[in-house]
């Protein structure tokens, strides 16, 4: 395309991360024309990082819009991963068997005991465990722990063969991806549709423009108040196992884990580093979450390293995702900060935004709209 040229107006994703191809996935479903501009590798920054953990109890400390968000997209990937595979063969891999969360110390326990109080009434089967209780789910915690937290209906998913999946489910249905796009400028023209220019000066003509760019999302520029999205790097490696040793999800405090691939893998993380907008992978980073395990699965530490790598979490101001349109340019949408849990929330997210975009109520989407920065009211957070 040429400066200054300008296409049939279609509702345009940029970012063709998890989130960007979710949301452009569910938007084709539904019959709409979408295109989707990438500025590199789809899901470069974040999601081929992903250790691919879908755990909601895990990843808030209360009962609330966040948690119901989460358990509702978990509740979604079943259909989710069998629509890509009928649609395209390529299997990411779904495992939902379980994931403990380890109490190292008898005086760790009282934080597992706390959380069984809130979470049992909202999910009955997850469950405190004795040591060789949780050892019988999970015979690689051959260490000293106290105790464990069992959430039987939650599990992971191998994130790289997920977008995998996802674009080629998008190129079945003839959505395009420009890649080495990288949009800078979003305005609304006195005609009502928006102008979406990119670095190398062309601009795209666009009736809706959902915005999934990452951790990156916070540099275009946009009308009204910035959203603000940091990038937080996660240091994570993966090492080689022998045969079904390791078998589901582990938590151990303060954030380690490990997941168990179906290639043979175990994938180690992770760190939580706000150091802007570049990733690194350093020894005392790895130490970080190989040191606290030790005690529990001593023998992960003695397989081969398999690889190391990073990448960049978005968060937003209060680390929830931020999703729904933005008051300043009619017709915008913002699909970001999904920072921790991004490859869980992707179901969820892109039925969200399709709706959104096609004016249909989002009840569920409240607490997460792009206005509580600008105009916090007391009713949008908990
Ligand atoms: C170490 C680590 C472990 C993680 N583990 C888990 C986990 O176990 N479970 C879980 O649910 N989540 C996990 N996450 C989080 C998850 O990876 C992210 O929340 C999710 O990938 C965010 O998806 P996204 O599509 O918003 O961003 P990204 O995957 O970063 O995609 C954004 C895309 O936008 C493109 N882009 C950026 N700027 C522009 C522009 N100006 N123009 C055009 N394109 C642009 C980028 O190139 C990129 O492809 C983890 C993240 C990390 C780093």
């Amino acid at each position: 395309m040429t400066q200054g040229q300008s296409r049939q107006a279609e509702i345009l994703v940029v970012g063709g991360g998890i989130i960007g191809c979710a949301t452009a996935l569910a938007l084709a479903r539904r019959g709409h024309t979408v295109r989707i501009l990438e500025r590199a590798e789809p899901g470069g920054l974040a999601t081929h990082a992903a250790a691919g953990i879908l755990g909601p109890m895990n990843e808030t400390d209360r009962p609330g819009p966040f948690l119901d968000l989460m358990r509702q997209s978990l509740a979604l990937y079943p259909d989710f991963v069998s629509g890509l595979i009928e649609e395209t063969g390529l299997s990411p891999d779904l495992a939902l068997d379980g994931i403990l969360a380890v109490a190292p110390r008898a005086s760790d326990r009282a934080l597992l005991e706390r959380r069984l109080a809130w979470q049992r009434p909202i999910d009955p089967s997850v469950t405190l465990l004795s040591a060789p209780e949780a050892r019988a789910l999970e015979p690689s915690l051959t260490g000293d722990f106290d105790s464990a937290l069992w959430y039987p209906k939650e599990g992971h998913v191998f994130a790289p063969r997920l977008i995998k999946a996802l674009l080629g489910a998008l190129s079945r249905r003839s959505v395009p991806l420009e890649q080495g796009v990288t949009v800078s400028r979003i305005e609304r023209n006195p005609s009502g549709t928006l102008s979406v220019t990119d670095q190398a000066g062309n601009v795209r003509e666009a009736q809706a423009v959902v915005l999934a760019a990452g951790a990156a999302l916070s540099a275009i520029d946009i009308p009204g108040p910035p959203v603000r999205i940091h990038p937080v790097n996660g240091q994570i490696l993966a090492v080689r196992s022998p045969g079904s040793f390791y078998r589901r999800v582990v938590f151990y405090p303060p954030h380690g884990y490990f997941v168990p691939k179906k290639d043979g893998t175990v994938v180690i993380g992770a760190t939580e580093e706000r150091i802007g907008a570049r990733t690194r992978v350093t020894p005392a980073g790895l130490l970080e979450f190989l040191a606290p395990l030790a005690p529990i699965a001593p023998e992960i530490l003695g397989h081969p390293l398999h690889h190391t790598w990073s990448g960049l979490r978005p968060c937003s101001e209060d680390a929830l995702p931020v999703l729904g349109p933005l008051a300043a340019c009619p017709g915008l949408f913002v699909a970001g900060g999904h920072y921790r849990n991004g490859i869980l929330l992707a179901p969820v997210t892109g039925e969200i935004l399709a709706d959104m975009v096609t004016g249909l109520a989002t009840p569920m989407a409240r607490a997460f709209s792009p206005e509580r920065f600008g105009r916090p009211s007391p009713e949008q957070f908990f």
